[in-house]
């Protein structure tokens, strides 16, 4: 990765943090899942509601923790609305696969491009549980929530 596009991925990583989208709590929402990472101590709280025709219908989350644990909960908020739940299953399996520096296969090319943002996270196995929280977190609130650990 060159030094510009390094940059640009860390200024994208930072904007998010700052302002995170989709952050609230969701009234009505019919998942909820909590996530803790204890190794940096970041939190988060995923609300989703899925619609009636198999589709996320809206997505949001609660967390405090590092920068890197938020950025990634604000880019999977953003990427996983409006998805079924196969297709939600499919970007967030690409997504570990992305950040644990293994081959990332069936993702569409414009989610791949939006997730090579946090790609550089391989790099740093301590902030690689940082930036899976919120997905392991989404995960157990799709199967029917209660509380997600990484480990
Ligand atoms: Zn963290």
């Amino acid at each position: 990765m060159d030094d510009s596009l390094r940059e640009l991925y860390q200024e994208v990583i930072l904007d998010h943090s700052r302002h995170p989208r989709h952050f609230g709590k969701l009234e009505h929402a019919t998942n909820t899942a909590q996530g803790y990472n204890p190794l940096c101590g970041d939190r988060i709280t995923i609300y989703l509601m899925l619609g009636e025709n198999g589709r996320i219908a809206d997505v949001k989350f609660e967390g405090k923790g590092c920068a890197i644990s938020q950025a990634s909960a604000s880019l999977m908020t953003d990427m996983i609305t409006g998805k079924t739940i196969t297709e939600a299953e499919i970007l967030m399996g690409g997504f570990l696969n992305l950040v644990k520096g293994e081959k990332v296969e069936g993702l569409n090319e414009d989610d791949r491009e939006t997730l090579n943002v946090m790609a550089g996270v391989s790099a740093f196995p301590m902030r690689v549980k940082c930036a899976t929280l919120a997905w392991h977190t989404m995960k157990s609130a799709l199967e029917g929530g209660g509380s997600a650990k990484t480990e």
